[in-house]
């Protein structure tokens, strides 16, 4: 099968599925870490840092099989795992805030590479490009801006402060298709962690998964990626062909 059969085909089980005709596409909401921003391994480093220095066994691969939750829940899964116990508010502040501080003393993560060029070209098919992030840094939207050429929308924006649960469930996604009026069939996610995957599939949008990590594509496809790309880069340089793909797209 041609790699444009075998987006055609995964394209068309989505609408299918849906129950949809067509596509719509008028927007695409982005996660932020890993990849809009190279910072997936500054956080799977202090993670391992402050969890090892609190007597908790934690490797990089429980980061980034984690990626996506809230502090307060990764602190929690990793109690009950290594303690046999719920984490209580205490242990959540003291080793959230340790992680934060850790984090904040490295330096600034760096763009993703391909990112700003994806995100232009999103802009220039006509589509409105927003960030949805489990992130609650409060100057996130200023350096994105910088960063981006203010090619984000503000008022589209989902970070921590918008949601209670945050991912793995729907409810950011469920809260960008809200902020933005859209359906889900008018809008793909981009998101690089499998619980990311799963708040977007759950919240019945096209998720297309960029493996910018070290876990194996198998976890992003199980988790409910349409595609799976190898890099932000390689999502860059096929998004021309994708969107006519999707734009010809019926069920
Ligand atoms: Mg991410």
């Amino acid at each position: 099968m041609s790699a444009g059969d075998f987006t055609r085909e995964r394209l068309n089980g989505y609408l299918s599925s849906r129950g949809c005709a067509s596509f719509d596409l008028r927007g695409v909401f982005f996660d932020m870490d890993g990849v809009l921003f190279d910072s997936m391994p500054w956080h799977a480093r202090t993670w391992v840092e402050v969890m090892t220095a609190h007597g908790l066994h934690f490797t990089a691969e429980d980061a980034y099989m984690n990626e996506g939750r809230t502090g307060a829940g990764t602190i929690d899964l990793i109690m009950q795992r290594e303690c046999g116990r719920h984490a209580c508010e205490a242990d959540v502040r003291e080793i959230y805030d340790e992680k934060t501080a850790a984090f904040r003393d490295l330096p600034e993560a760096p763009v993703m590479p391909g990112a700003l060029r994806l995100v232009q070209a999103v802009a220039d098919a006509g589509l409105s490009a927003s960030v949805v992030t489990g992130s609650a840094q409060s100057s996130l939207m200023d350096r994105i801006d910088h960063c981006f050429n203010s090619l984000f929308r503000r008022d589209f924006m989902v970070t921590a402060f918008d949601v209670k649960t945050g991912k793995p469930d729907p409810e950011p996604y469920l809260m960008a298709l809200h902020k933005s009026g859209l359906r889900p069939e008018q809008a793909f996610v981009v998101e690089n962690a499998p619980l990311g995957v799963k708040a977007g599939a759950g919240a019945g949008i096209f998720v297309i998964a960029v493996n910018t990590g070290p876990l194996p594509d198998e976890v992003l496809w199980q988790a409910g990626a349409g595609l799976v790309y190898p890099s932000v880069e390689a999502l860059a340089d096929d998004w021309v062909r994708l969107l006519g793909l999707a734009r010809g797209a019926d069920a």
